[in-house]
């Protein structure tokens, strides 16, 4: 049914209900050893609850899971080689750093000395050598979180599981412990389930990304398969910035769609979409504005932002306000001024309407 091998973990029509609330409807996964792969969705679309599925923290009301080619289905927390790094980082306050990373290798009745010795690897590899001496609370956020990632990872785990790690972290130093966080990743080739409700974090630091909505999947692929070919409107709205607008779809042949859209026809790439009204997706930067004599689509700027390297616009529209980030910052539109929007149809996308 399932290879042996050591991290990769697979779902098969699991359904998880609490009592009423159903959180997973029937989750199909399967997860590569050694990938890093992100579970984004909104809040309340049922990520935690999968990686607690993943964890034994949680067992699943229908289906079966499998880590390493074991089915765990029944299999209580203790007995998987799984460690879960938390949102709040709960380390023990008066435990030293040392301590707290070795607390999980004493508990599994690991010597002192090895233990300890360990732990001070693991601090070595989140970048924290010197620091087991110290008390939780003579850290930095960024490095209180390290020591929950080197806590985790001193255990070995087949299967490392991170909720929102980040999100007692200040926007600065998110990037930074995400950076850190994917190159131990890499570096000990571990197998890891991220969560994180933030598609720009989701992108950074994933091989792969399962986009989850309403206790389903709405989509699953690398960050670039998600950006480049979304598959609903959700998607393309969810994964990076987009114009949504309302088009018709005339004729598809051979790969191509010829669209209308307020008036003008353009040949985009169809995607698996045939005949009939869909919508076009339209991201920001492959909006070009012109001089309003040319031809495209006529508009308005409403609001222009100058922030150095690049100016953001709003421009009103007959498909409705248009969002349009333009490298051009010498001599910018200003607001009032009229303008054509144009886009090259190949880089344009189209989903269900
Ligand atoms: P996420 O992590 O994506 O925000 P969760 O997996 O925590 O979502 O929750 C999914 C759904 O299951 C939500 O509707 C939530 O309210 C519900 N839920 C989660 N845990 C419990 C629980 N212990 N008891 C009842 N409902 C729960
Ligand atoms: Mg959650």
């Amino acid at each position: 049914m399932t290879s042996p091998t050591p991290g990769a973990v697979h779902f098969d029509g699991v359904v998880k209900k609490y009592g009423t609330v159903t959180a997973l409807k029937h989750l199909d996964l399967k997860l590569d050893p050694g990938q890093l792969v992100t579970l984004l969705g909104p809040s309340g679309c049922g990520k935690t609850t999968t990686l607690r599925l993943v964890a034994g923290l949680e067992m699943a009301t229908e289906g079966k899971i499998w880590i390493g080619g074991e089915d765990v289905t029944h299999l209580s927390a203790t007995y998987r080689k799984v460690s879960m790094v938390f949102q709040s980082y709960a380390l023990f306050p008066h435990m030293t750093v040392r301590q707290n990373v070795a607390y999980g290798l004493t508990v599994k009745s690991v010597p002192k000395a090895e233990a300890h010795q360990k732990a001070d690897h693991g601090l070595e590899l989140v970048g924290l050598s010197g620091f087991g001496d110290r008390l939780p609370s003579e850290l930095s956020g960024g490095q209180q979180q390290r020591v929950a990632v080197a806590r985790a990872i001193v255990l070995e785990p087949e299967v490392l599981l991170l909720d929102e790690p980040l999100s007692n972290l200040d926007a600065k130093l998110r990037r930074h412990v995400r950076e850190e966080i994917r190159l131990i990743q890499q570096r000990l080739g571990l197998t890891a389930v991220y969560v994180t409700h933030d598609q720009e974090e989701a992108m950074a630091v994933s091989d792969r990304i399962i986009v989850m909505k309403n206790a389903e999947i709405a989509q699953e692929g690398t960050p670039s398969d998600l950006y480049e070919a979304p598959k609903s409107e959700f998607i393309a709205d969810f994964i990076g910035d987009a114009n949504l607008a309302a088009c018709e779809i005339k004729v598809v042949a051979n790969g191509l769609a010829s669209v209308q859209m307020d008036g003008l026809t353009y040949q985009v790439p169809a995607g698996c979409l045939s005949k009939g009204a869909a919508k076009m997706v339209l991201r920001p930067h492959h909006l070009h504005l012109h001089s309003p004599n040319q031809p495209g689509i006529k508009g308005e700027i409403s609001y222009a932002s100058y922030l150095g390297k690049e100016v953001q616009y709003t421009v009103e529209s007959p498909l409705g306000d248009l969002f349009v980030i333009s490298g051009v910052v010498d001599k910018p539109f200003a607001q009032g001024d009229s303008v054509t929007v144009r886009f090259d149809a190949n880089q344009a996308r189209l989903v269900a309407a």
